[in-house]
């Protein structure tokens, strides 16, 4: 069974061949620009999560999410049983059968998972990605990515222009609202505090911290493979700080905390 590809990579394929044709010598239409850009800075909180909403649903229309009645699907739901919800943000889950190795969580609760992530990783490094990624839904990290996107010289213009009406982007911008869902880069500050908030969700949930250092490992095993040069493992190592200073820090808590290694099961 040939899986396809996650489909925002095409769309950030057009973005970057046409994004270098402006830019330079325009001064004017940059000028322009930047006045839109403060109109966009007064987006209301309904407004951001309608434009979540929509990019999340591009993002669910453009992918193979797998039914409820396939392997992937049955294996995150029990998972993921009685993860209802991260500090009110209510949760929902979905697997997308791609080639690509990712995952992450969006500012509504919203978290795709990729098969061939679940491919790679047991239930317990699986659980520990899917804690951190809502870390950062938990800190909000991902809410200030998203801003930081609509308001990106690439949407600012088209966010001016449609009145701050989601529902009125065209479906590469949509696209491109989805890859900074995806993409978000964070700093290392931001990635350790996803890290603990992380840990202590995965506890308060009864779910052993420790899938988030086996997890780690496991990137860190494959940092010199094949799968390295996936855009999560990227990700992984070239925005978070060092790996191994990270399994040393999660794994001196979960010690602490008189919590049980478990056994590795692949
Ligand atoms: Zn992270």
């Amino acid at each position: 069974m040939l899986k396809s590809s996650f489909k925002l990579l095409a769309i950030l394929g057009l973005i970057y061949f046409s994004a270098p044709a402006y830019g330079q010598f325009n001064l004017k239409r940059a000028v322009g620009s930047a006045t839109k850009a403060v109109q966009a800075v007064t987006l209301t909180d309904e407004q951001m999560a309608d434009y979540v909403k929509e990019s999340v649903k591009w993002m669910d229309e453009h992918n193979p999410v797998t039914p409820d009645d396939n392997p992937y699907t049955i294996r995150l739901k029990k998972l993921t049983e009685g993860l209802t919800d991260a500090d009110g943000i209510p949760l929902n889950f979905k697997v997308y059968d791609v080639v690509d190795v990712n995952a992450f969580a969006c500012p509504d609760g919203s978290v795709r998972v990729f098969s061939s992530l679940m491919d790679i990783m047991n239930d317990d490094e699986l659980l520990g990605i899917i804690g951190h990624e809502i870390g950062h839904v938990m800190k909000h990290h991902s809410k200030k990515a998203f801003r930081t996107q609509l308001l990106s010289d690439a949407m600012k213009d088209a966010i001016a222009s449609t009145g701050g009406k989601a529902a009125a982007l065209t479906d590469s911008q949509l696209g491109s609202l989805g890859s900074s869902l995806i993409n978000a880069k964070f700093s290392q500050k931001q990635e350790k505090e996803a890290d603990d908030c992380g840990y202590d969700f995965l506890k308060a949930h009864g779910r052993n911290p420790w899938g988030m250092v086996m997890a780690f490992e496991k990137f860190l095993e494959m940092e010199n493979g094949q799968a390295a040069k996936s855009s999560y493992v990227t990700k992984m190592f070239s925005s978070h700080p060092e790996t191994k200073d990270r399994i040393a820090r999660m794994s001196e808590r979960a010690n602490k905390d008189g919590i049980e290694r478990p056994a590795k099961v692949e």
